[in-house]
């Protein structure tokens, strides 16, 4: 491991004032401390921002609820008003890591974790992501976990998060401040595609904070479910993963619907314009199918994991299922229903 100084933040302006070029904000340190280990982040300053007053869970006059970014994953899978007013959220939470792992990640530490890309954690192998042009060691390589859609010639990771799946179906926002002030950043514009440089995971300059994360007011009641299809059911990323929302009218047909797919993109992936396809339609199999179709439409795989195309599809239809009826995937009981 290289060596770094510490530094410990005494509040958020202290935080963006230290930080620089080759600086990490150090929070629950559930990805970064095996990344430094590993050699994969090699900053020259490593900055301390637990004693930052972030871990609240506040509701917001607007109706909404602000989530601390210092606030634990386990913290905010639990508190009554995310259970209450966003299980989707709570669900997806529960059915990413660990609870020990949990009770140390935070929320801003989730969206700013690292793909788990075999290639990327070995220093050995060739990663654009870690070293900018150094090639792409996943390309024709071990590729069951990679993109399905949106990636580039440049890189196939994808994001590792199932929280950041829900918060992309729940049109969150992020909070970030920064030597320009605040400002904040909708989920869908947090994350980027790799593109031609897939070192950038976000849109969060290095000299940024992400302070809290704002979920708009909304009210889907029952009608949800986080469907993760992995290769154990406990403790393992997904290799597709769904968040499913729907806001029915009282003759059962679809007001409004959210999807959102995880483990086949480089971000959360959702596409409006099969939601909008939903949108007045009576839930029907064919229906959701359709939608299948449409969000998964130019997905293309590497061989090794073409078999996440159909299988994506088919999580879709089941997870638009669940929400329709009211019975959300447990992540107690995991058996897929
Ligand atoms: Fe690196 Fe991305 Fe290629 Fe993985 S897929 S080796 S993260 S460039």
């Amino acid at each position: 491991m290289k060596r770094f100084d510490f530094a410990q933040a005494g509040s958020t302006g202290d935080a963006v004032r230290l930080a620089g070029a080759s600086s990490r904000f150090l929070a629950g340190g559930t990805n970064l401390v095996d990344l430094l280990k590993a050699d994969v982040e090699q900053p020259d300053t490593v900055i301390d921002i637990n004693r930052l007053p972030l871990s609240a869970i506040e509701a917001m006059e607007d109706g909404g609820l602000r989530l601390g970014a210092l606030a634990t994953n386990a913290d905010t899978a639990r508190h009554p008003l995310v259970t209450a007013r966003y299980p989707l959220l709570a669900s997806a939470i529960l059915a990413g890591a660990s609870p020990q792992l949990r009770n140390a990640a935070t929320n801003g530490g989730n969206l700013n974790q690292r793909t788990r890309c075999y290639y990327f954690y070995d220093t050995a192998a060739p990663c654009n992501k870690r070293v900018p042009g150094s090639g792409c060691g996943a390309v024709g390589g071990l590729t069951r976990i990679h993109a399905i859609l949106g990636a580039s010639s440049q890189c196939i990771a994808t994001h590792p998060s199932d929280m950041c799946v829900a918060l992309a179906a729940l049109d969150a926002v992020v909070r970030v401040t920064g030597p320009a002030g605040e400002r904040g950043i909708a989920f869908a514009d947090y994350h980027r595609l790799p593109g031609d440089e897939p070192w950038r995971d976000n849109t969060l300059a290095r000299d940024e904070l992400v302070t809290a994360i704002d979920l708009p007011a909304g009210d889907f009641g029952a009608h949800y479910s986080y469907l993760k299809l992995r290769d154990r059911l406990s403790y393992a990323f997904a290799l597709v993963s769904v968040a499913a929302q729907l806001r029915l009218e009282a003759d059962g047909r679809i007001a409004e619907a959210r999807v959102a797919l995880g483990g086949v993109a480089h971000k959360p992936w959702r596409v409006p314009a099969a939601e909008a396809l939903l949108a007045g339609a009576a839930p029907s199999e064919a229906l959701f199918r359709q939608a299948a179709e449409r969000i998964t439409e130019g997905a293309a795989g590497q061989g090794a994991n073409d078999f996440k195309i159909e299988l994506a599809r088919r999580a879709i239809v089941r997870a638009l299922r669940q929400a329709a009826a009211g019975r959300p995937q447990s992540h107690t009981d995991k058996r897929i229903a």
